[in-house]
């Protein structure tokens, strides 16, 4: 077969013998018996050896600028110091952004909970009141559409452009659905796609008319995570909102996760002052305040807004290469055959690959047999159906470099099995 022919090109024949090649590559594939993981978004050893030091921090120090002692119960808002560094990244005013506890996760988990129980502030009655929605731009996130699985609230799937979430279908089903009271949105560097929304689309996002309960779960998860020198601008969300005379509807979240170490890290979440109040008064019944001597570590760590910035580049120097390897390796293997199409984030922790239509599903699957575990097609659509079945998010960050471009050459030679057992079928 000429490389130079995509597979959708090719005749019967030549397809068959493709199919053979592929076939033959894959057996050999498989005789390796390697055993190598592309599924997990986590941060690779030698990223967390980058913040160790907070396994000796804060050393003999309890007490914070104003000479509070940290050991003790208190400081509901979290550790004011360590609110500033991330104020700074996350243009919130650090008077409406909270320090908490060890995962965002959680913190969106429970806001969820708390709006379905008691509802949000402008809010007529709770979310549990009636079935509700949120909507999800696809590919997403598959634990914040977990969430919304388990709560029972519907996901709604919107496509995600390069530029955000695409506003005519937004504002479609925001004007026809009057059941939809929240939507995800990763705003920089989108888990998978990488895509950052533009300032247009986040002014558009506060401004359509919407519920006065409909809330932006705004997932800043990486925007400290730049993998170039190319840097979006900073968007401030809550300005925009409170121009647009929405200033209750985002809620900002994010975390030290990617930052430091995601078991041993802080979460923050920002709002609107009236978001906030909200958010204390829920959090007053569930917690006396949450762990300051690990705040009081991480602002040590990273001491302010530049030293977050210098951390941040350590991470790169170890990411940027298997970056490249994924683009590298699908650029040589795959864009010969046509065999899929794939985005080259600037930043965060995935890559977005895009097979053949219907062969997804088949390509994990062959890849896990071969030893090569990938994430689930359909795991980046609400309720796991990728009505296409053609996504397959890549985390190149976990393994090391030789092991990831082992693991991306096989998982190449299983998408193009599956590719041409789909074409023949
Ligand atoms: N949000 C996004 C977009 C993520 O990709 C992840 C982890 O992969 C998280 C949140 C998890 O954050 P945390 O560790 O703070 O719960």
């Amino acid at each position: 077969v000429s490389p130079a022919v995509p597979l959708t090109d090719l005749d019967t024949d030549s397809l068959r013998a493709a199919n053979a090649r592929f076939q033959a590559a894959y057996d050999a594939l498989a005789a390796q018996g390697l055993k190598l993981d592309l599924t997990r978004g986590k941060p690779s050893a030698d990223q967390l050896d980058l913040s160790n030091e907070l396994l000796r921090l804060p050393g003999d120090e309890y007490r914070d600028a104003a000479g509070t002692d940290l050991r003790n119960y208190g400081g509901a808002l979290g550790l004011p110091e360590l609110r500033a560094i991330f104020a700074d990244a996350l243009l919130v005013p650090p008077a409406q952004l909270l320090a908490l506890g060890n995962a965002s996760l959680t913190v969106m988990h429970d806001v969820i909970v708390q709006a379905i129980l008691h509802g949000v502030p402008g809010g007529e009655r709770p979310w549990g009141a009636r079935t509700v929605s949120f909507l999800a731009p696809v590919p997403g996130y598959d634990r914040h559409f977990s969430i919304c699985e388990r709560y029972g609230i519907r996901l709604i799937p919107v496509p995600l452009n390069d530029d955000g979430p695409d506003i005519p279908t937004v504002r479609a089903l925001l004007e026809a659905d009057d059941s939809i009271v929240g939507m995800w949105c990763v705003p920089v560097y989108s888990n998978p796609s990488g895509a950052v929304y533009s300032k247009e689309v986040v002014r558009e996002l506060v401004s359509l008319p919407a519920a006065p309960d409909f809330r932006l779960f705004w997932d800043n998860a990486y925007v400290v995570h730049h993998l170039t020198d190319e840097r979006p601008t900073p968007i401030d969300v809550l300005g925009l909102a409170a121009e647009a005379g929405n200033p209750d509807r985002p809620l900002v979240f994010a975390s030290t996760s990617k930052v430091t170490f995601p078991g041993a890290g802080v979460a923050f979440v920002g709002g609107s002052q009236a978001n906030i109040d909200w958010l204390v008064r829920n959090m007053a019944v569930q917690s006396i305040g949450p762990d300051k001597i690990n705040q009081l570590r991480h602002v040590r760590l990273l001491q302010d807004a530049d030293g977050l910035a210098a951390h941040m580049e350590k991470h790169r120097a170890i990411l940027e290469p298997k970056f490249q390897a994924v683009s590298e390796i699908f650029e040589n293997r795959l864009a010969p055959h046509g065999g899929g199409r794939w985005t080259a984030p600037l930043g965060g922790y995935f890559v977005s690959l895009d097979v053949l239509d219907g062969a997804a599903e088949r390509a994990v699957q062959l890849a896990a047999a071969a030893g090569i575990a990938v994430t689930p097609a359909g795991a980046t659509f609400p309720y796991g159906d990728d009505p296409r079945d053609a996504n397959i998010r890549i985390a190149p960050t976990f393994p090391r470099l030789d092991e990831l471009r082992t693991a991306l050459d096989g998982l190449c030679t299983a998408i193009l099995l599956a590719e041409s057992e789909t074409l023949l079928a």
